[in-house]
């Protein structure tokens, strides 16, 4: 195959983001993923609503890669635009959402990819990479047609896991002190619903009904999660299952768990919450939605206390209001706490590494602590982060000099003025 300039791998938000932004910039790119489709947890776990605005943004004010998503969403109905949710019901947890719908999501990734000029390798898994003098020189990838080699002068890791970092010999953590990685979770649709009927149940009443469901072994969560998409089906975040994605024997059995957890959850709806009477299942998520895995320990650590007292850096690339959102591994809620300054900044040297000089992380898997890491792993911050990793993968490339050693300040002109 042909040498390639920059080559993303994983096409999720933060992959998407990062293919579309370097092919953009006049650089020969491949995006590389294993699903048949872009989006990876945005799509085939049907998340449905993009979170990670700053306080401060309005649907007017987004610029970029975001604003461009959003105006062709709501060209395709995908999308009616920006509104405003309560974590947790709670009505001091208000932040910015953006609802779409998955499947229209996936097209508009494969227009976007496609116009941009990005070269796409579905059903492909990277398995591999080999390296020179601290330099990746070549990945391995394994798919039907067998196990190949591909060289890109700059990496992008976006595979959530930080597959690629890892097999450079980078350094990981994952979940809390003890190792306790947050719950997964298998989101599914289900329509018929009278949404004006459900619109009236108050939130004491929610509550009382979650109660009566875990009382009752249906329900995992302390609350009543049921949404309407664009579309009018409504979309339920309620699973909750131990998944530690390192063990696949275990997390197979915790698919088929999810499975069973979102029959009961539907049943236990239909039977008793006001609107959902003549409701039926339609669809579940490809695979339960993980919110753990890896974090790769870059050059610099996100810390805790960056977040919660809103830090700001030299090279900040990403600014964002979500909250610390860390949901309960053994029990039924989640523990939510907000920047003190309302905001808080991902710094670019979050994204690099020492152990490879043409590595960049995009999206989840950045180098972050356990809470500072459940801040920056919403969507609309990883799709950030996909974008300053192609920049970064752009400006190293025309300056002749190794993406790890670029001034991460060039970014932050460019992406937060
Ligand atoms: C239940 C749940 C609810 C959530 N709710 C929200 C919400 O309401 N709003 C919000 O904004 N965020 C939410 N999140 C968080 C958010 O969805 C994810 O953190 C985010 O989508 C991660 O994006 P990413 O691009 O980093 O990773 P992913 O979307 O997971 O993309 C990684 C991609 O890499 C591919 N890949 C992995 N390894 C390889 C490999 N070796 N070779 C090739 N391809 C590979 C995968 O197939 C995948 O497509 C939620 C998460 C969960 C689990």
């Amino acid at each position: 195959m042909k040498q390639y300039d920059v080559i993303v791998v994983g096409g999720g938000t933060a992959g998407f983001a990062a293919a579309v932004t370097a092919a953009k910039a006049g650089k020969n790119t491949l995006l590389i993923e294993e699903n048949a489709y872009l989006g990876g947890t945005a799509t085939g776990a049907q998340i449905s609503q993009f979170m990670g605005f700053a306080n401060d943004e309005t649907e007017e004010s987004l610029r970029g890669l975001v604003k461009e998503l959003l105006s062709r969403l709501k060209a395709a109905k995908g999308s009616q635009g920006m509104s405003h949710i309560y974590l947790s019901g709670d009505k001091n947890l208000d932040v910015s959402v953006i609802p779409y719908q998955p499947d229209i999501l996936k097209d508009i990734m494969d227009d976007m990819v496609s116009e941009a000029g990005v070269d796409i390798l579905l059903h492909t898994r990277v398995i591999g990479a080999q390296m020179t003098d601290g330099k990746i020189s070549s990945l391995t990838i394994h798919n039907v047609e067998g196990v190949q080699s591909i060289t890109g002068r700059i990496v992008i890791d976006a595979t959530f896991h930080g597959s690629v970092a890892v097999a450079c010999g980078c350094q990981w953590k994952m979940g809390d002190e003890d190792g306790v990685l947050q719950p997964g979770t298998l989101i599914y649709q289900i329509a018929g619903v009278d949404a004006e009927r459900y619109a009236k149940v108050t939130q004491s009443e929610k509550t009382a009904l979650a109660k009566k469901g875990l009382e009752q072994g249906c329900l995992y969560v302390n609350n009543l999660l049921a949404r309407p998409l664009p579309n009018g089906v409504f979309q339920s975040n309620m699973s909750r299952v131990k998944i530690n994605p390192l063990d696949t024997l275990a997390w197979s059995k915790a698919e088929m768990e999810a499975r069973r957890q979102v029959r009961k959850i539907s049943r236990f709806f239909i039977e008793n919450v006001p609107g959902f009477e003549h409701a039926y299942l339609v669809t579940t998520g490809d695979f339960t939605g993980l919110r753990d895995s890896r974090r790769i320990m870059g050059q610099y650590v996100l810390s805790n206390e960056d977040v919660l007292e809103g830090h700001e850096f030299p090279d900040a690339v990403a600014k964002s209001s979500y909250p610390i959102d860390i949901h309960d591994a053994n029990g039924v809620g989640s523990h939510v706490v907000k920047p003190k300054t309302g905001v808080f900044y991902v710094p670019y040297r979050a994204m690099i590494v020492k152990e490879a000089s043409n590595l960049v992380l995009a999206g989840r898997c950045i180098s972050a602590e356990h809470e500072a890491h459940a801040c920056i792993r919403v969507m609309i911050t990883c799709m950030r982060l996909g974008e300053a990793a192609a920049m970064a993968a752009a400006e190293s490339l025309n300056r002749g000099c190794e993406v790890n050693t670029l001034d991460g300040s060039i970014l932050k002109e460019q992406l937060l003025g």
